[in-house]
């Protein structure tokens, strides 16, 4: 940069900054600033336009177009120069202005006199805050040095703006972070909040904007960045055994953080007078930009990576550690882009709720948000750039909907609902004692799926019977070295221990497809959830099956055991996994320890092809479980975790009841007890269907016990099994509208 634009940049800067500390209402200020560019860049105009919503943008201020213009002329995001300046986040620069495409003139500013034309984003961390255009009567190109210079000033505007510098009466002079902001993700895990937002990851506030030593500066910046190299190579050092997808991202972080080009924009940022930290948010901010034009989705995480690291370094520039010295609020209602499973545990109950910007249905942080029954929305996106700590938030996990800093409107109607789940909530809780008794008299036992200690306590707070499914995974998910055997029998004899007499069906490990475990190495597959999992897994590679094994022989201290085997496909793998078992019987007893006193064995029905298993596999288990979720998805062959297809199918389609009747009717020639533990035994108008094919035991969150005895206790089952029959005899396709207007035409409770 040449010498004197460079301090002419370094001079405006410091004087917009004077300009800033000087008291003065927003609009005072606004019209100060466009004086003061205009001048040091000799301009004939110069002018800020900010975005009055999420569609219009508005003059602000100006000088040298007409002054009745300002808080007048409005224009569209992509419409005219400034709306396409808006729209593509990029400089514009051009020497005739009128001859450009898409060139709209606003007689009410006097432009006509006009030639040339160079209007800047005013962007912060990737959010549009306006534009700001300077103009001239002659045919003027502006020199790169001079966008750059542009650039600098708006992205400090943008940082005022943020700070609310500007505020005044008029509504696009507020500061963009109070205005109420609806989020379409996804639902998680269902339930409702409302409280304040914690971020997860609390942004780098950022104070000095402006440097009055560029050499110091350009220094402390050097130094931050060998500082953040060196961290990283730390993390490099620590991730030698870990997988190769965060191997990965390590090394794209080293990438970044040796970018001669990143260092050098960095670097003529300051030399332009932005402080070194202004200087990096600066790139951050275009990065970001850039991220939301990117449709690649390799080329997307990469640029995450590049705007962690900028985190990263702001983090060491300021010294400002996630830790804020902020309390956490009462309410607190969690955003994060995405967060790991022990992460979130950690939290635990603290929080009201959980808004994720990525993160899937799937994920093991909804799995574990779902253990707590905490309300989750996935998929908000661009929530952590909208929310800052303290807002105010409503979370609507079960449409899958947040609302940022609501209307009170939008906040008394919230209201409205989470009164009425409560009042449902306490109706549920009076038939906590009762049975799930249908009118015809039939009982329905209904227990709850878990899968870490915290989730225990609901046993006794949902009236479930027992234990249906314990997904023992979940443990070995959360941590980040394979658990001994030791902590294993510790946790089961807690979870025996916690479950108070009550029966609970250990499932053992169910890894491979999406639940992978950071210490474990997994060969590549095509399509993991078809893969080496679950059983497969545990017969292939019996180690650590036969460690588990033994460790809930153990902690049944001499008690009864309830064990399970996920995703058993043909009768075969069933008999190995219980040779295996009886073998890790014999040596307990060898050993001498107390064998289980009664010992049931059993198998999940999670493919379509053990349904049709010969008979004697029917006689050979002691018990089975329905795994709905995987049975569906292979029944369908429609990916539980894939949001294109997720919902296309339904459990209530006859073709799939008629399955499940296949299975109730088998088990029931060979009297072997069945239930069903898949996510549909909760909804309860799907757990009335299964009720009504036969199953007498359901397994479902604990949430969902209430609700399902609710409907049950008011349904006669015998009906419902005569819609079936008749819905089937019609050639109905889907038995849902059927029972969707009978469940309508039942009594209240
Ligand atoms: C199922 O597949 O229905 C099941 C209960 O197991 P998971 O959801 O853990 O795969
Ligand atoms: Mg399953």
């Amino acid at each position: 940069m040449p010498e004197r634009l460079e301090t002419q940049s370094r001079r405006l800067l410091r004087r917009l900054r004077d300009t800033l500390a000087e008291p003065g209402e927003g609009q005072e200020r606004l019209d100060r600033i466009v004086k003061l560019i205009a001048a040091s860049m000799q301009t004939d105009v110069c002018s800020i336009y900010l975005f009055r919503d999420a569609e219009t943008l508005e003059l602000c201020a100006t000088r040298g177009l007409k002054r009745g213009a300002v808080h007048k002329t409005r224009l569209k995001l992509g419409e005219g120069l400034v709306g396409r300046v808006a729209r593509s986040g990029k400089p514009l620069n051009a020497a005739d202005a009128p001859a450009q495409r898409g060139f709209r003139y606003m007689p009410e500013t006097g432009e006509e006199r006009f030639s040339s034309f160079l209007g800047v984003p005013i962007q912060r961390l990737g959010e549009q805050l306006g534009v700001l255009v300077v103009q001239s009567k002659n045919a003027r190109s502006y020199s790169d040095d001079e966008i750059y210079a542009l650039e600098v000033v708006a992205m400090v505007l943008a940082e005022m703006t943020e700070l609310g510098a500007f505020a005044g009466a008029d509504s696009a002079l507020t500061p963009l972070h109070k205005n109420p902001v609806t989020f379409r993700g996804n639902s998680g895990q269902e339930g409702t909040a409302e409280g304040q937002v914690w971020l997860h990851e609390p942004r780098v506030v950022i104070t000095n904007l402006v440097n009055d030593d560029p050499e110091a500066e350009v220094e402390r910046l050097r130094q931050g960045v060998s500082q953040l190299r060196v961290s990283v190579d730390e993390l490099m050092r620590a991730a030698t055994t870990a997988d190769k997808e965060y191997r990965e991202v390590l090394e794209a972080y080293r990438m970044f953080a040796h970018s001669r080009g990143w260092m050098k924009r960095m670097e003529h940022s300051i030399e332009s007078g932005l402080s070194a930290e202004a200087a990096v948010e600066k790139e951050q901010s275009e990065a970001r930009a850039r991220l939301q034009l990117v449709p690649d989705p390799y080329l997307r995480d990469r640029l995450h990576d590049l705007d962690d690291l900028a985190n990263r370094l702001l983090r060491i520039l300021t010294g400002q550690g996630r830790e804020t010295g902020a309390e956490m609020p009462d309410r607190a209602i969690l955003v994060a882009r995405s967060i790991g499973p022990a992460e979130l545990l950690d939290y635990g109950r603290r929080l009201r709720g959980v808004v994720l910007e990525e993160g899937s249905i799937g994920s093991h942080a909804a799995i574990v948000a779902r253990a707590l029954a905490i309300p989750l929305v996935v998929q908000a996106e661009r929530i952590t750039t909208e929310a800052l700590n303290g807002d105010s938030i409503i979370v609507d996990g079960t449409a899958g909907i947040v609302h940022l800093r609501p209307d009170e409107s939008v906040a008394v109607a919230f209201r409205d609902k989470i009164a009425m789940e409560t009042q449902a909530l306490a109706r549920f809780a009076e038939l906590r004692e009762m049975p799930a008794q249908a009118r015809c008299g039939t009982r329905v036992a209904l227990h709850m799926n878990a899968g870490i200690m915290a989730d225990l306590p609901s046993l006794q707070g949902s009236g479930a019977e027992g234990v249906g499914l314990f997904r023992t995974e979940l443990q070995f998910l959360l941590r980040n070295n394979m658990p001994r055997r030791s902590e294993l029998v510790a946790l089961y004899t807690r979870v025996s221990e916690a479950a108070g007499g009550k029966r609970v069906a250990f499932r053992t490990l169910d890894i491979g497809s999406d639940k992978v475990m950071p210490y474990m190495r997994r060969p590549i597959e095509p399509n993991p959830a078809m893969g080496w999992r679950a059983v497969r897994i545990g017969l292939d590679r019996t180690g650590v099956m036969r460690m588990q094994l033994q460790a809930l022989i153990r902690a049944a201290r001499g008690g009864p055991l309830a064990v399970m085997f996920p995703l058993v496909s043909e009768m075969g793998e069933f008999i190995a996994a219980r040779d295996i078992l009886m073998r890790e019987i014999e040596r307990e007893r060898h050993l001498g320890h107390p064998l289980p006193s009664k010992l049931e064995i059993g198998a999940m029905l999670e493919t379509p092809s053990l349904a049709f298993a010969p008979d004697n596999f029917f006689r050979a288990v002691d018990f089975i479980s329905i795994g709905g979720n995987d049975l569906k998805q292979f029944f369908f062959a429609a990916d539980r975790e894939n949001e294109l297809v997720r919902r296309r199918y339904d459990t209530l389609a006859l073709s799939f009841l008629t399955l499940v009747q296949n299975i109730v009717d088998r088990c029931a020639e060979a009297g072997t007890p069945l239930s069903f533990c898949g996510e549909d035994a909760g909804r309860p108008v799907d757990a009335l269907a299964l009720a009504g094919l036969g199953l007498r035991t359901l397994s479902m969150r604990p949430a969902s016990v209430g609700p399902v005895k609710d409907l049950i206790r008011r349904a006669d089952l015998a009906e419902v099994a005569g819609i079936i029959a008749t819905a089937r005899r019609q050639g109905v396709e889907n038995l849902r509208p059927r029972l969707l207007s009978y469940v309508d035409g039942l009594p209240r409770a």
